[in-house]
C-alpha cells in the first residue's frame, strides 16, 4: 500500500518546514540546533569539526587521558537537520553567507557564535586533531617547568591553580591579579574567601593587588625561564605562564541591519525574548548575547527559550515568553575534589562534596556526550 493510499500526503502540513540557521556549535548552538530538529529544517554553521566542551579543557591540560572527552563529533546531534562545517562571514536578517560562498536563506537566524579565550582554556583550533596535538605539547612543557604563573585570578585562573597543584603538589604555582581579591565582585565575599583559603592551604601563592609592568617575554604555554616585575616592584620568576583574562565575543560577521545591534565592546544588544535589536526573527544567545552571564548553563537555558520562542512563531504565536536571567552562580573546582560555588536561593556556599559532584569529578562529561547523541540510552 502506497503512503498516498493510507492518506499520507492528506495529512501532510502543506506549509513548507521554515529553515532557522544556528551560527555556531558551542554550548548555545547546540542545545538550540537540537531542541528545533523535529521541528523546522535546521542548519547548523560551525568551522569546527567537532563540539568542544571547553569546561574540561583545564583537566585535559594536566591530564591528556582527558583529551577525548572534550571533542565531541558532530554527526550524531542531529537526526533531521545538517551541521555545514563552515564559517559565517556575512549575517544579515535573512540571509547568511558562508566562508565557503554558500549562501543560504534563512526564516529564522540564532547567533551563537559565543567567544574567544587564550589557550589552554579555549582552543581555536579548527581540527580537534591539531587541538589535541597542541594540548599535549603544552601537557609536555608544563610538566617540565617547576615554577608556573598564572596571570589573571578570575575563574580560569583559580581552576587552572586547581588543576595543576592536584597533579603536581610540588611545582610552584603564583597566581596573580591587579585585583584585589580572586574571583571577581559579581561573587559573594564568603565565596572568594574560601577560594582564597583553599588555595593557600594548597601552596599557591597569591600576588593580589599587584599588577604587572608587563607581560613575560615568553609565549604563553611554552616552557622558557623568565622575570616579571609587577607594579610595586617585586619580581617573580618562573618557567611557564599561561594567560588567564582575555573574553572576546565573536559578532564581526554581522553587517547591514544586523550591524547596528552590535555594541562597541562586541556583544550583541537583545531585548526581553533575546530577539536582536529591531528584528523579530534573529536571536541572539550565550557569550556573544547581552542576555545574561556568559556561561554554558545560562547558553542552554537561553536556548531552549529560543528553541520554544520560534515554534510559537512558526505557529503564528507571536506571544513569546522572556527570557529571565538566571542571577550570580558560579561553581569553581580547585582540583578533582576541591573548590566552592555560590548557587541561588542558598545560603551556604557549596561545599567540596557538592562541586566535585556537580562538575570537579567529571566535568559534566556525561551530560555533553548525551546532548551530542553519543550514548547509549540504558534499556531496562
Ligand atoms: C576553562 C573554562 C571553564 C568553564 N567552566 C564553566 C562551567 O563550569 N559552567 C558554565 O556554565 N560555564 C563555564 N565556562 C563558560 C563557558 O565555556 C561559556 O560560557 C560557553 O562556552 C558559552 O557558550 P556559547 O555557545 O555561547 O559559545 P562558545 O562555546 O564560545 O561556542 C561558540 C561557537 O561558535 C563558533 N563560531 C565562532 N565564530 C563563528 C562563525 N563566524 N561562524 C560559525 N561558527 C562560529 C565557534 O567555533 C564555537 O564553536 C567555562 C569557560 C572556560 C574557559
Amino acid at each position: 500500500m502506497t503512503n498516498k493510499e493510507l492518506g499520507g500526503e492528506m495529512n501532510q502540513d502543506p506549509r513548507p518546514r521554515p529553515t532557522v540557521v544556528v551560527i555556531g556549535g558551542g554550548y548555545g548552538g547546540v542545545n538550540v540546533a537540537k531542541a528545533l530538529d523535529a521541528d523546522v529544517d535546521v542548519v547548523l554553521v560551525e568551522p569546527k569539526d567537532a563540539f568542544v566542551h571547553n569546561i574540561g579543557a583545564l583537566r585535559a591540560l594536566v591530564d591528556p587521558t582527558f583529551l577525548p572527552k572534550i571533542f565531541l563529533p558532530y554527526d550524531r546531534l542531529l537526526s533531521h537537520g545538517r551541521v555545514a562545517r563552515d564559517r559565517a562571514v556575512d549575517v544579515t536578517a535573512h540571509r547568511v553567507v558562508l566562508a565557503s560562498g554558500e549562501a543560504i536563506t534563512a526564516d529564522y537566524i540564532v547567533l551563537a557564535t559565543g567567544s574567544t579565550y587564550p589557550f589552554p582554556a579555549k582552543s581555536n583550533a579548527h581540527d580537534a586533531e591539531d587541538a589535541i596535538d597542541n594540548y599535549r605539547a603544552a601537557h609536555d612543557e608544563l610538566i617540565r617547568a617547576d615554577r608556573v604563573l598564572l596571570i589573571g585570578a578570575g575563574p580560569v585562573g583559580i581552576e587552572l591553580a586547581g588543576e595543576i597543584t592536584a597533579r603536581w603538589p610540588d611545582k610552584h604555582v603564583t597566581l596573580l591579579d591587579f585585583s584585589d581579591d580572586v574571583l571577581g565582585d559579581r561573587f559573594r565575599a564568603d565565596l572568594r574567601a574560601e577560594l582564597r583559603q583553599q588555595l593557600v592551604d594548597r601552596g599557591v601563592e597569591l600576588v593580589l593587588g599587584d599588577g604587572l609592568r608587563g607581560l613575560p617575554p615568553t609565549v604563553a604555554s611554552e616552557l622558557g625561564t623568565f622575570t616579571v616585575t609587577t607594579s610595586s616592584g617585586r619580581e617573580i620568576t618562573a618557567d611557564i605562564w599561561f594567560q588567564c583574562f582575555g573574553v572576546s565575543p565573536v559578532s564581526d560577521y554581522l553587517s547591514d541591519d544586523l550591524a547596528t545591534a552590535r555594541r562597541s565592546d562586541g556583544y550583541v544588544t537583545v531585548g526581553p525574548a533575546l530577539q536582536v535589536a529591531g528584528h523579530e526573527n534573529v536571536f541572539a544567545i550565550g557569550d556573544v548575547s547581552t542576555a545574561d552571564a556568559k556561561m554554558a548553563g545560562m547558553a542552554g537555558m537561553q536556548a531552549q527559550l529560543v528553541a520554544e520562542n520560534i515554534i510559537k512563531m512558526v505557529n503564528g504565536n507571536n506571544t513569546l515568553n522572556p527570557y529571565e536571567p538566571f542571577g550570580p552562580a558560579i561553581v569553581v573546582p580547585i582540583g578533582p575534589d576541591g573548590g566552592s560555588g555560590q548557587l541561588p536561593g542558598q545560603e551556604e556556599l557549596a561545599s567540596r562534596d557538592m562541586v566535585a559532584t556537580i562538575k570537579g569529578r567529571d566535568l559534566m562529561v556525561d551530560r555533553y556526550e548525551e546532548i551530542l547523541g553519543l550514548t547509549t540510552p540504558v534499556s531496562n
